[in-house]
């Protein structure tokens, strides 16, 4: 293991990226690059994260911010169900915990929205504790280097990769092992075309040596895609839009809107279409999230009756900037700017 330690280091303090969370110890600038990104690539992570900091210095500053707020600095980034765990759980450190961060992986996982690779990147970079990470760049390193073929996704997998990932830490230095070998998978070892024949950890490397870099890892059956099929209806009246705040506790909880009606099946959404008379219907837009496909179309409807009810604001054009709105119908918005706005 020791040649293993020393070649993946070395290549990190050669080959990686300079990013500002790697220069910090301070527990709640980490957190916040990790939940970041979750599911964000790191160039479009990387602005976030400066605004997140520049705006809320400290946890008691995010603590403080309105949820409008941090909702609006995350817009773009999706997945919204992040900033609102966030927040959440900015607001317990401060009232509960002094405003201090906690210091060891037993305490950190119990904070809301953290699971256990997020525990423990947290404890091993700021206090360099021996919690080994494993992410999907870590899976995909430890089952070429050792050869593993129990599927990354199942549970016996789990258990094996996490075992191993522990095994092979380099307990004296956990946070550095943590960032090199993350950082390795996303650049050295990446999923397509990795260039194994100048690879430091080749020496090693069983899929290298058998030849099979592209059937690692492996995994079972992918999870099961739903379809959600969506319209939403753009009512204008007076220069205003109007706009629905979602209650539900669903992904969009506290986002803005245009109100929305769902349908099981592309049957009864034709259906409903074409039973009404719209100005514009727009062509299907299709939003992928991870467990769900939505199904989107944005008709502007002729129909101008006041509409009351308590989740419903008229907003105007100016206004619309200043409410967090889901990223499909944000960037529906950006193209299609003067045909809502204008007609
Ligand atoms: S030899 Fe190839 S597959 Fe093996 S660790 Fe290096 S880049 Fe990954």
């Amino acid at each position: 293991m020791e040649q293993f330690h020393f070649n993946l280091v070395r290549w990190y303090e050669e080959k990686k990226r300079n990013l500002p969370w790697r220069e910090t110890k301070n527990p709640y600038l980490i957190w916040l690059s990790e939940i970041i990104l979750q599911q964000t690539r790191v160039d479009q992570g990387l602005k976030y994260f400066i605004s997140f900091k520049t705006n809320f210095p400290t946890i008691q500053d995010l603590a403080k911010a309105s949820e409008m707020e941090v909702l609006n600095l995350w817009k773009g980034l999706g997945y919204y169900s992040r900033a609102r765990n966030l927040h959440g759980t900015a607001i317990y450190i401060a009232e509960n915990l002094n405003g201090k961060f906690p210091d060891n992986y037993d305490d950190i996982i119990k904070l809301k929205g953290i699971g256990s690779y997020t525990a423990a990147a947290i404890s091993s970079f700021a206090f360099n504790e021996a919690k080994a990470v494993l992410d999907g760049n870590v899976y995909r390193v430890l089952s070429r280097v050792f050869g593993i073929s129990t599927p990354i996704n199942s549970t016996q997998g789990k258990k094996e990769f996490q075992a191993l990932a522990d095994e092979i830490l380099d307990k004296a230095n956990p946070g550095t092992h943590n960032q090199a070998i993350m950082e390795f998978g996303a650049m050295q070892c990446v999923p397509i075309n990795p260039n194994c024949e100048n690879c430091p950890l080749n020496f090693m490397c069983v899929a290298f040596s058998e030849k099979k870099v592209k059937q690692f890892p492996i995994k079972i059956g992918e999870t099961k895609i739903s379809n959600k099929y969506f319209v939403f209806t753009i009512i204008k009246e007076n220069g205003k839009i109007l706009l629905e705040k979602r209650t539900d506790s669903g992904i969009w909880k506290n986002l803005y809107q245009f109100p929305l009606t769902e349908f099981e099946s592309l049957d009864e959404k034709s259906a409903f279409l074409n039973n009404r008379a719209y100005d514009f219907i727009s062509n299907e837009i299709k939003h992928i999230l991870s467990h769900q496909h939505l199904h989107c179309t944005f008709v502007i409807s002729r129909e101008k009756a006041q509409i009351h009810h308590p989740n419903y604001s008229w907003v105007s054009v100016k206004e619309i900037d200043e409410f967090p709105i889901p990223r499909v119908i944000e960037r529906f918005i950006e193209e299609n700017h003067l045909l809502i706005f204008n007609t």
